[in-house]
C-alpha cells in the first residue's frame, strides 16, 4: 500500500474523524478559501495531479486504491440485488442523448465530441491556425458521439430494445466516468468523475421501495466509513428561467434526495450520493415497458466515487495507516 507523503491536517473545528454525527461547517465569508486549501493540499500530497483545466485531474495510486475499495464496498452492499452488470465507455450515441432530453434541462453541462473531417487543404488551414495561435476548434465537426452525463443514461435504450420486462423488473449495476461542463476550483466538483449506480426499472411501487432501501444503505455505508453526513431533499441545476419551476416541482414531488458530507471547510456540505426517482420520464424517450405493457418507471442510486474518496481523505487524513480500522475493513482491508 502506497502512502502519500503529506498529511492534510483538518482544522480544529473539523468534525471528529471517528464520529458519524453530522456537523455542518460554519459558513465562511468566502467558501472558495476552504476549497482552494483542500485542493492545494491534495495536489501537494500528489493524490491528485492538476492540469491546465479546472476540474480535470489525474489520480494517484493511493487515490485509486481508495476508489477501488469504495466500489468493492458498494458491490457488497448491493450483492442481494442480483443486478445485471453493464459497463459502458464514458460516451453514448448522440441519438440516444437527444432522446433523453438532457439538452432541455442541462444544456450548460453537456459535452459533445467533435472531430476533424476535412480535406488536405482543410488540414493545412488547421495547422496554420495552430501555428499562429488562432482558434481552430470551430472547424471541428460534430460526431455521432456525446460524453455520458450520468452513468445510467446508456442503460435505458439497451433495456428498452429487449421488449417488456418481467414482473420483477430489473436492477442494473453501472460504473462510468461522466462529463459535466462545470469547471471549478472545488476539488469535489470535477468535469470528469465516476458514478457508480444501481438503476431500478419497473413499476412506480418497485422504484419507490428500492429508493427507500438505498437511502438506508447509503446512511449505513457513510456510518461504516465514519463520515459525518445527513440526507436531504435536493434538486438538479435545471437551466434557465424555466429551470426554477422544474427544480421546485422536483422538490415538491420529492424526486431527489442526497447524502451530504462536509468536505471543504467553510463551504456547504457536498452531495456524495444521490437517490433519484425519474417517474416514467425515460419511458417517453425509449419504449421501456413493464410486464403488462405499461410505461416503466425508473430510479437510481448514484455514488460519487471521487467525492466519497475526497470525503475519506478529508476526514481521516492522507495517511491510510492512520485511518480507523473499521473504515479500512469496510474498504476491503486497505
Ligand atoms: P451537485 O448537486 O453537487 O451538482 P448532483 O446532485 O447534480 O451534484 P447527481 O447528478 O445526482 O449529482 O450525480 C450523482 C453523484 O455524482 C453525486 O451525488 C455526486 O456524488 C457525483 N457528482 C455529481 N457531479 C459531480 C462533479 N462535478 N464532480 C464529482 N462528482 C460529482
Ligand atoms: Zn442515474
Amino acid at each position: 500500500m502506497e502512502d502519500a507523503s503529506n498529511t492534510y491536517a483538518p482544522g480544529d473545528e473539523s468534525p471528529a474523524a471517528s464520529g458519524s454525527s453530522y456537523a455542518a461547517p460554519t459558513p465562511a465569508p468566502d467558501p472558495d478559501i476552504g476549497r482552494r486549501a483542500f485542493r492545494q493540499a491534495l495536489i501537494d500530497a500528489r493524490l491528485l495531479y492538476a492540469s491546465a483545466v479546472d476540474g480535470i485531474y489525474g489520480r494517484s495510486g493511493l487515490f485509486e486504491s481508495i476508489a477501488d475499495g469504495l466500489n468493492a464496498a458498494i458491490s457488497k452492499l448491493g450483492a442481494d440485488q442480483h443486478a445485471e452488470v453493464m459497463r459502458f465507455p464514458p460516451a453514448m450515441p448522440r441519438r440516444d442523448f437527444e432522446a433523453s432530453e438532457y439538452l432541455k434541462s442541462f444544456p450548460q453541462l453537456a459535452g459533445t465530441v467533435h472531430c476533424f473531417c476535412g480535406s488536405d487543404r482543410d488540414h493545412h488551414r488547421l495547422l496554420a491556425r495552430l501555428e499562429q495561435g488562432e482558434e481552430w476548434a470551430d472547424q471541428q465537426r460534430p460526431t455521432d458521439v456525446v460524453l455520458a452525463p450520468a452513468a445510467c443514461y446508456p442503460v435505458y435504450p439497451v433495456v428498452a430494445a429487449r421488449g417488456p420486462m418481467s414482473a420483477e423488473g430489473m436492477v442494473v449495476d453501472v460504473l462510468t466516468y461522466c462529463f459535466r461542463h462545470e469547471p471549478s476550483i472545488d476539488p469535489a466538483r470535477m468535469q470528469m468523475f465516476r458514478q457508480r449506480e444501481y438503476v431500478r426499472l419497473g413499476t412506480a411501487g418497485q422504484i419507490v421501495a428500492f429508493r427507500q432501501v438505498w437511502i438506508e444503505r447509503g446512511r449505513q455505508l457513510a456510518g461504516m466509513l465514519e463520515l459525518p453526513h445527513e440526507v436531504d431533499l435536493a434538486n438538479d441545476p435545471f437551466f434557465g428561467r424555466g429551470g426554477k419551476i422544474v427544480a421546485d416541482s422536483q422538490r415538491e414531488l420529492k424526486l431527489k434526495f442526497e447524502l451530504l458530507v462536509p468536505i471543504n471547510d467553510g463551504a456547504p456540505p457536498t452531495a456524495c450520493m444521490s437517490f433519484n426517482y425519474h417517474m416514467d420520464h425515460f419511458a417517453h424517450a425509449w419504449p421501456l415497458r413493464t410486464a403488462d405493457g405499461e410505461p416503466a418507471h425508473t430510479g437510481c442510486v448514484g455514488f460519487g466515487i471521487e467525492r466519497l474518496t475526497l470525503a475519506l481523505l478529508r476526514h481521516h487524513g492522507f495517511e491510510l495507516a492512520k485511518w480507523p480500522r473499521r473504515v479500512r475493513e469496510t474498504l476491503g482491508g486497505l
